[in-house]
């Protein structure tokens, strides 16, 4: 059966989309650390731990997300991206890219700040125009 992650990149569930090429998908986290937290998944491997993947999936992954840093941080007001990779719940590889003001932003545990989908609309839009210059 496929994963929530995969019925998202394919648009069977709707989500709120940063970037997309051939192979990768990124999206904005449904319960986020701070706004323009965007998760980066491979499309079309669902292996549930990134270090399971094989090296070209890998490789791209990376590629793929070091470019959605740059567009999150073109656009999101933050001192720099910070990455993460957990999986302790969606059992789909993702990358957490979240953009931070300080070290706490990072912590999962932290209560999560309240973002609106009209916010999360507009915040996905405007790093997509980023990613789509780089
Ligand atoms: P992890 O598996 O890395 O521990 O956490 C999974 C992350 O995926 C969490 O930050 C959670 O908020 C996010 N998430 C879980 N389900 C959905 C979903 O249906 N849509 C989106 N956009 N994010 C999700």
């Amino acid at each position: 059966m496929a994963t929530i992650f995969t019925r998202i990149a394919s648009g069977e569930i709707p989500s709120f989309k940063c970037a997309e090429d051939e192979n990768y998908y990124a999206f904005l986290d449904i319960n986020p650390l701070a706004p323009g937290h965007t998760l980066v998944i491979p499309k079309h491997i669902e292996d549930d731990y990134i270090f399971n993947l094989d090296e070209s999936t890998y490789q791209g992954l990376w590629a793929f997300a070091r470019k959605v840093a740059l567009a999150i941080k073109a656009t999101v007001p933050c001192k720099r991206v910070g990455v993460a990779v957990l999986g302790m719940e969606v059992p789909h590889t993702h990358i957490h890219l979240v953009p931070l003001q300080s070290e706490g932003d990072m912590d999962f545990r932290k209560s999560r700040p309240v973002v609106t989908d009209e916010e999360k609309k507009q915040i996905a839009e405007s790093i997509l125009k980023e990613y789509e210059k780089l």
